[in-house]
């Protein structure tokens, strides 16, 4: 039986046991245990601190982790890096406080950082011939400069309102990160077989991210137009409708561009519009 690691609780918690749900993988929630079987698929999750899954994978106690990429870097683990799964989205960033002058990477030589991830900036700084300390802090690692501990932090960032609100400044994006899918070098034939079924699910499941499903009625004559504004898996569907010279298009576009695609099918006659959630995308 395969064994997946996931994070217990934390940002990638629930993403994690959505896209294992969306995949058919069914965890029982009310009753959670560190270990539990999944209901339909075969497959065990383990839950773990994040900090806990690149190694366990690297050993093999569990074949899979879903982990952020951030971790696999910094604890050096040799795991796969199967995936990328479209969640958890950040950066490690060097951050100064704003009150400095700040005119490039050579500001940092000599200086104090304090960070969790020293194996992650130390690579970089030896990549940048920049000698630094670095004081490896595991708690809030923002508020070291204030307090007079390091004068930088590298840190992780995603809106960027921590610094703010900590009056520093993001400097240097150095590394980007997201949720990512591990497995263990070397998994046997018949693991491999599984792992590659729940890997095409998890792309069918991150396709539909983002997506609508969008179904309209349009006067038969503004179909070619309609289709020069339309993005389509192949082509949109076109269904004849009851009323003569009116069809039904349907298709799937990007949330991004929903409103103004909207509109533009409204200005030529785009009537009955629906819009609709989108699960999974399988090509
Ligand atoms: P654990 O208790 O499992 O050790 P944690 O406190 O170390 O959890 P979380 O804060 O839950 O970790 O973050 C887990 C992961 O979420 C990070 O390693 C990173 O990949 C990702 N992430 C995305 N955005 C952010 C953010 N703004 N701050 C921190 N982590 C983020
Ligand atoms: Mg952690």
């Amino acid at each position: 039986m395969l064994r997946i690691a996931i994070q217990t609780k934390g940002r990638l918690n629930e993403q994690s046991v959505e896209l294992l749900r969306e995949a058919g993988v069914m965890i029982k929630e009310e009753k959670r245990k560190f270990l539990m079987r999944a209901a339909n698929f075969p497959v065990e999750i383990l839950f773990l601190r994040d900090d806990d899954i690149p190694q366990t994978v690297a050993m093999g106690a569990a074949d899979l982790g879903i982990v952020g990429y951030n971790e696999v870097a910094e604890r050096g683990y040799e795991v796969d890096i199967l995936q990328h799964l479209g969640f958890g989205g950040c950066r490690i960033s060097l951050a100064v406080p704003k009150s400095v002058q700040y005119d490039g990477l050579d500001y940092f030589n000599g200086k104090r950082i304090a960070t969790s991830y020293p194996n992650v900036l130390k690579r970089f700084f030896d990549e940048k011939g920049i000698e630094a300390k670095i004081h490896t802090i595991t708690g809030s690692v923002e508020i070291a400069p204030a307090a007079g501990l390091a004068d930088a932090i590298f840190d992780i960032v995603s809106s960027g309102g921590t610094l703010i609100s900590n009056g520093l400044v993001e400097v240097e994006q150095v590394l980007h990160s997201e949720a990512v899918l591990i497995g263990t070098p070397q998994l046997c034939d018949e693991k491999m077989n599984v792992v590659r079924q729940l890997m095409s699910r998890f792309e069918s499941v991150q396709k539909g991210y983002g997506k609508k499903y969008l179904v309209l009625n349009l006067p038969s004559s503004a179909l070619d137009e309609a289709v020069k504004i339309l993005p389509a898996m192949r082509s949109p569907t076109v269904i004849p409708l009851a009323q003569s010279g009116w069809c039904s298009l349907q298709t799937v576009v990007d949330e991004k561009e929903l409103w103004d695609i909207i509109e533009r099918l409204k200005a030529i006659g785009a009537e009955g519009i629906l819009v609709l959630a989108l699960e999974k995308i399988v090509l």
